[in-house]
C-alpha cells in the first residue's frame, strides 16, 4: 500500500493534481514516462504480459506527443499554425471534431483558436519571473484573432477561414491520448489498469474486485476533499493551480476566456467524470471557464457525465449521479448543496 501510495503523493506534488489513487500494494505494476509536458504512468496487476504492455501503451502516446504538438516543426498542427495547410489526419480530426461540438454546446468558452491569447499571456513555455497583465488594446488586438469562426471542417479537413487562426488541442489531446494508451492495453489483453495522464485519469476494469479509487485533492490545501470509485470511466480535471501567476493580489491562470480574453475566474476546480478521457478533458476546460450553473447545464448535453466542481470560495458542488460514488472526507471543503 504505502508503495504505490507514495508515488502517486510524489506525482501531485509535481503537478499539484488533485487526483491520487490508493489502489494497494503488491500486486500493481507500474511504468512512467515524462511525455505530453507531463507525468504518463500506468498501473497495472502483475502479469506475464504486463511489462509489454504498458511499454506499447507509453509508445502510443508517445506517437501522440508528436502529433498533437502546437510547436513541433512538421507536425500538422504545427504547419496549420504557419502556413495554413489543412490538417488531414484522421486522429487530429477526431479530436478536433468532439473539440468543435464542445465548443459549440459551450457558447464558445471552450475554443481551440484561443492560442493567440495563451500566447498574449504568455502562459507558454516557461513563465516569466515578473508577469505582466496584457494591456486593453493588445488584448482587443488577440480577441479579434480568435473564435471558432475562423476555422470549419470542409471535406473532412480543418481549413483555416482566417489567415491568422491558429490551434492549440492542449485542453483536449491529453485526454485522447488516455483513451489511445487504454486501447492499446485492451488489445494486449489487459483487463484491468490505471491511466494517468497529469491528472487526465482512465480505469479500466477493477482491482483485487473493487473499483479503482481516486480522490480529488483540496486544491488550496492538504489532504484530499472525497474519494471516488471508478471503473471503466475517465476523470479529468482543470484547475487555476497548475499554472498561474499573482499580480496585485490577483491570480491570472492558464485557461483563458475566450470570451472576455482575461483568464477564468469563476472557479478553482472542475473535475469532470465520462465515459471516454477525450471528453472528460475537453469538458473539464469547458465547465472551468463557464462555472457551477451554466458548467452543470453543458453537462446535460452529455449522457454518463458527471462533476466535481469547486468555486472561487472553496465551496464543493456534486452533480446528481456522482452521489452514489463520491465519499467525502472530514472537512472536505465547505458545502454548497
Ligand atoms: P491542463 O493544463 O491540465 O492540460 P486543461 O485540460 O484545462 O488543463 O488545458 C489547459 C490548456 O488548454 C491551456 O494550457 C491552453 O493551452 C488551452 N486552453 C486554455 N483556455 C482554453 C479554452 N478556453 N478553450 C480551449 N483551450 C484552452
Ligand atoms: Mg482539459
Amino acid at each position: 500500500m504505502a508503495k504505490t501510495f507514495k508515488c502517486i503523493t510524489i506525482t501531485i506534488l509535481f503537478l499539484v493534481l488533485p487526483i491520487l489513487v490508493s489502489a494497494g500494494d503488491d500486486g500493481l505494476v507500474k511504468k512512467t514516462r515524462y511525455l505530453m509536458d507531463t507525468y504518463c504512468s500506468i498501473y497495472t496487476p502483475k502479469s506475464e504480459d504486463a511489462d509489454k504492455a504498458m511499454d506499447k501503451a507509453l509508445d502510443s502516446v508517445e506517437a501522440l506527443n508528436n502529433k498533437f504538438s502546437a510547436f513541433l516543426s512538421g507536425s500538422q498542427v504545427y504547419e496549420f499554425n504557419t502556413k495554413g495547410t489543412p490538417i488531414t489526419d484522421p486522429e487530429i480530426m477526431k479530436v478536433i471534431k468532439i473539440a468543435l461540438d464542445v465548443t459549440a454546446k459551450s457558447g464558445g468558452a471552450f475554443d481551440i483558436t484561443v492560442k493567440p491569447l495563451i500566447t498574449l499571456w504568455g502562459f507558454y513555455g516557461e513563465l516569466p519571473k515578473d508577469p505582466k497583465v496584457p494591456g486593453k488594446d493588445a488584448l482587443s488586438a488577440a480577441l479579434k484573432l480568435i473564435g471558432p469562426g475562423t476555422v470549419a471542417v470542409q471535406d473532412g479537413k480543418l481549413v483555416k477561414l482566417r489567415k491568422t487562426a491558429q490551434i492549440d488541442l492542449g485542453a483536449v489531446a491529453k485526454g485522447y491520448a488516455v483513451d489511445r494508451a487504454m486501447r492499446s492495453l485492451k488489445e494486449s489483453g489487459i483487463k484491468s489498469a490505471l491511466v494517468d495522464l497529469g491528472g487526465d485519469i482512465y480505469a479500466l476494469g477493477t482491482y483485487k474486485g473493487k473499483p479503482w479509487k481516486a480522490g480529488i485533492k483540496n486544491p488550496r490545501g492538504e489532504g484530499a476533499l472525497g474519494v471516488m470509485d471508478l471503473t471503466e470511466l475517465s476523470i479529468s480535471t482543470s484547475g487555476d493551480y497548475e499554472r498561474y501567476f499573482v499580480k496585485d493580489g490577483r491570480r491570472y491562470c492558464h485557461i483563458i476566456d475566450p470570451r472576455t480574453g482575461y483568464p477564468a475566474t469563476e472557479l478553482m476546480c472542475a473535475a469532470i467524470i465520462a465515459p471516454d478521457a477525450t471528453l472528460a478533458d475537453a469538458l473539464s476546460t469547458a465547465v472551468f471557464v463557464l462555472g457551477r450553473e451554466k458548467g452543470l447545464e453543458l453537462l446535460k448535453a452529455y449522457p454518463q457525465t458527471e462533476a466535481i466542481i469547486i468555486d472561487a470560495q472553496g465551496g464543493v458542488s456534486l452533480s446528481e449521479g456522482l452521489k452514489k460514488i463520491f465519499s467525502k472526507t472530514k472537512k472536505g471543503g465547505k458545502d454548497e448543496e
